[in-house]
């Protein structure tokens, strides 16, 4: 099957085949084409001004090379060679101004802005990287990473929304219970975002939650789990019988206080799924409240007067002022879990977590520990006074038909 790429050329222009080991395009010629690999793999060489040759990356079928040459005739900044028997489609740069000429204007604009900018993206990486005195090569590299890093960002926002559309089991919420050091009882669940790809496998949330940040896709998705959140936490409710109220912590970015109906939404949500205000635990980071202060204030007070807590992720590894904690309306401080991993071996570490949990205290708010590992470590916050923790030691994030099971046969756990 060729893809529609391909088929554009096709009918113009038979593919051309080079050998393992043959030149596509060399580096210093000037560039009068562009060409789309039908078939085989391609490597991305580049000769140091030393003579010494460096591989900085292969490309195969459908990957386009050499595609600077259809904006300008500056000379190949490296050259190509075929590493398997390949076929390439060429276009050439007068097929693809005639093309754009008979294009859309519209279209014609945008790709002419687009690849301006892209041209303008390149200079710009080199200029940096002349600051950073790096070679040639170096630049290079950079370059090509950055181009790669920009697809790959691409690739993962768009792939993103559609399996959040499609809500075919690809992306899911996971959740990790918190437990009341003094009883080993239950608190309540932090609830945390799944992606299994179907062919990419696991995709943490460290890598997509950024990219869908920056997109502000995150908007969309932080609704969703909210309300998938609240949804589990009924079910949950329903379908066993803890003795106590649990909370559900969910995870927000600061993209989601500048939508002007956040609120609203969480309100809805609330009302539709009928959880109580008071079991709901929104988690910020230190870094959303610099950001955006006064916007925040206000929503994050109306939060809090409908009955919401509103906790500190990953407290102390932001910014070192402390005056939000007397400025916002906070009542929960989660220890990161750079502070628990090593605070056995680092007397400063421990100190900051003693004085992180006083300093919660003294304030009146809560303290929840993350990323406890060990009875070691759960027994070193326990004697801290830290009143909950969550971490592997006590379970792992897991879907919402665990969780029932684990509530059900809940047993305090050995501190
Ligand atoms: P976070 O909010 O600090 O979440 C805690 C992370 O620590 C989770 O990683 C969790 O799986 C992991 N963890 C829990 N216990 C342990 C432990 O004992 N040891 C170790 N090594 N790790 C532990 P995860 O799920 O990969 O999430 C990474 C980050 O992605 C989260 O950090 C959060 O910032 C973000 N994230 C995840 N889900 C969401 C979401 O629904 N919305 C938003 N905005 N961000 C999310
Ligand atoms: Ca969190
Ligand atoms: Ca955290």
């Amino acid at each position: 099957m060729k893809s529609k790429k391909q088929r554009m050329y096709q009918s113009e222009k038979s593919p051309k085949s080079f050998k393992p080991g043959e030149i596509i395009m060399r580096q210093g010629e000037i560039g009068r084409n562009a060409f789309i690999i039908e078939s085989g793999k391609v490597e991305i060489v580049v000769t140091t001004p030393t003579g010494e040759e460096r591989v900085i990356g292969t490309r195969g079928s459908s990957a386009m090379i050499g595609e600077m040459s259809l904006i300008d005739n500056a000379p190949r900044t490296a050259t190509i060679r075929a590493v398997e028997d390949c076929k390439v489609l060429e276009i050439t740069k007068d097929d693809f101004t005639r093309r754009l000429n008979n294009a859309d204007p519209v279209i014609r604009m945008a790709v002419q802005v687009i690849m301006t900018r892209y041209r303008d993206t390149l200079t710009n990486i080199e200029a940096r990287s002349g600051e950073k005195d790096l070679s040639g090569v170096e630049t290079l590299e950079l370059v090509y990473a950055e181009k790669a890093d920009a697809i790959e960002q691409i690739r993962i926002a768009n792939e993103f929304m559609e399996a959040l559309d499609k809500n075919n089991g690809e992306i899911i919420m996971f959740y990790q219970p918190i437990i009341n050091m003094d009883t080993g009882e239950l608190f309540g669940f932090e609830a945390l975002m799944r992606w299994f790809h179907p062919e990419r496998g696991f995709i943490s949330p460290g890598v997509f939650i950024p990219v869908i940040e920056e997109t502000r896709q995150i908007i969309e998705a932080s609704k969703w789990a909210f309300k998938t959140a609240c949804k589990t936490l009924k079910h949950v409710e329903k379908s066993t019988h803890y003795h106590k109220e649990l909370c559900m912590s969910v995870n927000f970015s600061s993209e989601d206080f500048s939508a002007p109906d956040f609120i609203n939404d969480v309100y809805d949500t609330l009302s539709e799924t009928d959880v109580k205000a008071e079991q709901i635990h929104l988690e910020i980071t230190e870094r959303l409240l610099i950001g955006q202060p006064e916007c925040a204030k206000e929503t994050l007070n109306m939060c809090r007067r409908a009955g919401m807590s509103i906790s500190i992720d990953d407290f102390g590894t932001g910014y070192s002022s402390l005056n939000y904690l007397h400025a916002y309306p906070i009542n929960t401080l989660k220890i990161d879990q750079s502070f628990v991993r090593n605070m056995e071996n680092d007397k400063k570490l421990l100190e900051l977590v003693r004085s992180i949990i006083a300093l919660s205290q003294n304030l009146g708010m809560e303290t929840i520990a993350e990323g406890v590992e060990t009875l070691q470590e759960a027994r070193l916050l326990k004697e801290l006074g830290c009143p909950q923790a969550q971490g592997f030691y006590f379970a792992k994030p897991m879907p919402e038909k665990e969780v029932v099971d684990l509530v059900n046969n809940w047993n305090a756990p050995i501190i």
